[in-house]
């Protein structure tokens, strides 16, 4: 394979003429709280099940919790096992495949626990309701108490929904 030749001129001009990193924002407003009646002010730890997405959210979910966006500075932290949770941030709707994880999970995570559906396939099918794959809508299986919609929803929109919830 060969690639283009490029002059050292050129690939200067390149670097320094062209924005390399999205800006930053400042952190996002708190929104009100939420109705859920689980009190994880200050700190919230999420266990992230994937019940089906096309991976969209996840990298908006990764995004939130590196380092420009910084989710756990505001509390929320991501988890190995629902075990340890104290809630679900699912994404993706509910895929014949995963609806027995998901069901599990939620069976697994101690109650009272906080439910986040992330993205609009999780709040309400999205684009792949009525996709062959699918078994049910969530809230079909459980009523979220966080609802982020978006497809993908911005890493702001994710931040906001925690610190609704751990009030940082
Ligand atoms: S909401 Fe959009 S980005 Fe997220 S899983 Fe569904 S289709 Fe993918």
């Amino acid at each position: 394979m060969t690639f283009p030749k490029r002059s050292a001129r050129s690939i200067i001009r390149t670097i320094f003429s062209k924005p390399v990193s999205e800006a930053t924002k400042g952190p996002p407003p708190i929104k009100p709280p939420s109705a859920t009646s689980v009190d994880i002010r200050g700190s919230m730890q999420l266990r992230h099940v994937d019940a089906g997405s096309c991976n969209g959210c996840e990298l908006e979910i990764a995004s939130a919790f590196g380092p420009t966006y910084d989710a756990p500075r505001y509390g929320a932290r991501l988890v190995a096992s629902p075990r340890h949770a104290d809630g679900l941030l699912i994404t993706g709707v509910v895929t014949r495949n995963m609806h027995g994880p998901l069901v599990r999970a939620l069976a697994a995570t101690p109650q009272p626990h906080v439910v986040i559906a992330c993205g609009d396939c999780a709040v309400n099918g999205g684009m792949f309701a009525d996709a062959y794959g699918v078994a049910l809508r969530l809230d079909q299986i459980v009523e979220p108490d966080i609802r982020i919609e978006g497809c993908p929803p911005h890493p702001n929109e994710i931040i906001a929904a925690f610190r609704s919830l751990t009030e940082l």
